[in-house]
């Protein structure tokens, strides 16, 4: 099966030479084991210090999953000591292409860690010819090392808001760094306790001090965390948030109008609520004359329409008391109009009016915390089966983040360097 050297080249592992190849020679796409054994003389890192010694205590045969050859799944041997070292002690001989305890090399980790990241870890698997266990296990190990040595970003804005995840509808708080767009922590519930952890334990003390605005919706327990935890930062309360609202008030009116009113009103107002929550300018052609007919049908539904619109004009005015002028104004159309709903919605903006405006004096990025939102839906949908909460926040930084933006990156991944010992 051709020479050691040639073998020890296509290997590669530096500092390493293959001693034998075990394989079925009959068998095209048959597994290779590789055994391998140290170049040079034969002296042993420590794994606590890293210095070589000759004393072994023992020695036992180690297996690791590694990049296949040609179709044929590699299989690495090496038989690793357990040395005496002067300063630690017993100690396990310091491997260093793989990770501690991992079953596959360091560099079949880093493939199987960039797959999972556009698909699903079971494809990957068997991509990689490894279980399913071991694919999920080393693309933890993959995330964990990659969010541990980049470095901490200070984001100026935050994001606090909940994700509901699942049929049986479970909340979970995500904090966000809003400026790069990116996901920083993540936990189950929404409740009193919730924020304040994650404010507390996912933010350094430095990484507080910088924030200065929090953009966030109208739930107490958020409001009360920001205070408690951000006692420099301003709340901010998030455009959609505001606008989610206001939906729900117009939806509220064509209830009123249509189907407390009457088979006749109800079966014209039937099947209309996601026409009716579109914005005008997104709905066109035949969609368009039919929001129209219902508009002809009832006028008021019309007025509660042309009020909703007009309120994204709100976040236009540059000062605040350019924003309260428009909200007092706003307030004043809706006199005489005999709509409950959309006043309570008036009275609703003025007690909030300090959050609503504050974006004047921070240029929060409105756009940023949906698009947010929407990488951590597309996340969800594709990890339908995860448990595991660590994971999924990773993989959500993972997604926020963009580390690979081109195939530089990509290639840095890959060929990953390994930078610290297996201790
Ligand atoms: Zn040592």
């Amino acid at each position: 099966m051709g020479s050691q050297r040639d073998c020890t080249w296509i290997l590669g592992l530096p500092g390493f030479r293959v001693v034998e190849l075990i394989g079925d020679q009959t068998d095209a796409s048959g597994r290779i084991q590789v055994r391998v054994e140290r170049q040079g003389p034969p002296r042993y890192p420590c794994s606590g210090c890293g210095r070589r010694t000759r004393k072994v205590r023992s020695a036992r045969d180690r297996t690791w999953d590694d990049l296949p050859w040609a179709g044929h799944a590699v299989t690495l041997i090496y038989r690793q000591r357990r040395v005496r070292c002067r300063h630690c002690g017993i100690r396990t001989e310091q491997v260093l292409f793989a990770d501690a305890k991992a079953r596959v090399t360091r560099r079949l980790r880093q493939q199987i860690g960039v797959d999972c990241q556009s698909m699903p870890t079971s494809h990957a698997a068997v991509r990689h010819g490894v279980s399913w266990g071991k694919a999920r296990r080393a693309e933890q190990a993959f995330l964990a090392d990659w969010d541990r040595t980049r470095s901490r970003r200070q984001p100026r804005h935050l994001g606090l808001d909940e994700i509901h995840r699942g049929k049986g509808q479970h909340v979970w708080t995500v904090l966000s760094g809003i400026v790069h767009g990116e996901v920083m922590g993540l936990r189950r519930d929404r409740d009193t306790a919730t924020a304040p952890t994650l404010l507390m334990t996912d933010l350094t003390p430095r990484q507080r001090g910088a924030v200065t605005a929090v953009c966030t919706d109208m739930h107490r327990p958020y409001l009360n965390a920001v205070t408690a935890g951000l006692p420099k930062a301003e709340v901010v309360f998030d455009r959609f948030h505001v606008l989610q609202h206001a939906s729900a008030a117009l939806d509220e009116v064509r209830r009123q109008e249509f189907f407390r009113a009457g088979p006749v009103m109800r079966e014209h107002g039937r099947g209309k609520r996601w026409l009716l929550l579109r914005r005008w300018k997104t709905v066109r052609g035949a969609k368009r004359t039919e929001l129209q007919k219902l508009f002809a049908a009832n006028r008021r539904l019309f007025k509660a329409y042309v009020l909703r619109e007009q309120l994204d004009r709100l976040w236009t005015s540059k000062t605040r008391p350019g924003v309260l002028a428009f909200v007092m104004g706003w307030c004043k159309a809706l006199r005489w109009q005999r709509l409950p709903e959309m006043e309570r919605l008036g009275d609703f903006l003025l007690t909030h009016i300090n959050g609503i405006a504050a974006y004047c004096d921070h240029d929060v990025r409105f756009g940023v915390v949906e698009s947010i939102n929407t990488t951590i839906k597309a996340v969800l949908r594709r990890a339908r089966g995860m448990r595991d909460e660590a994971i999924l926040l990773l993989k959500l930084k993972w997604a926020t983040a963009h580390p690979i933006r081109s195939a530089r990156d990509l290639l840095r991944f890959l060929t990953a360097q390994p930078q610290y010992s297996n201790r």
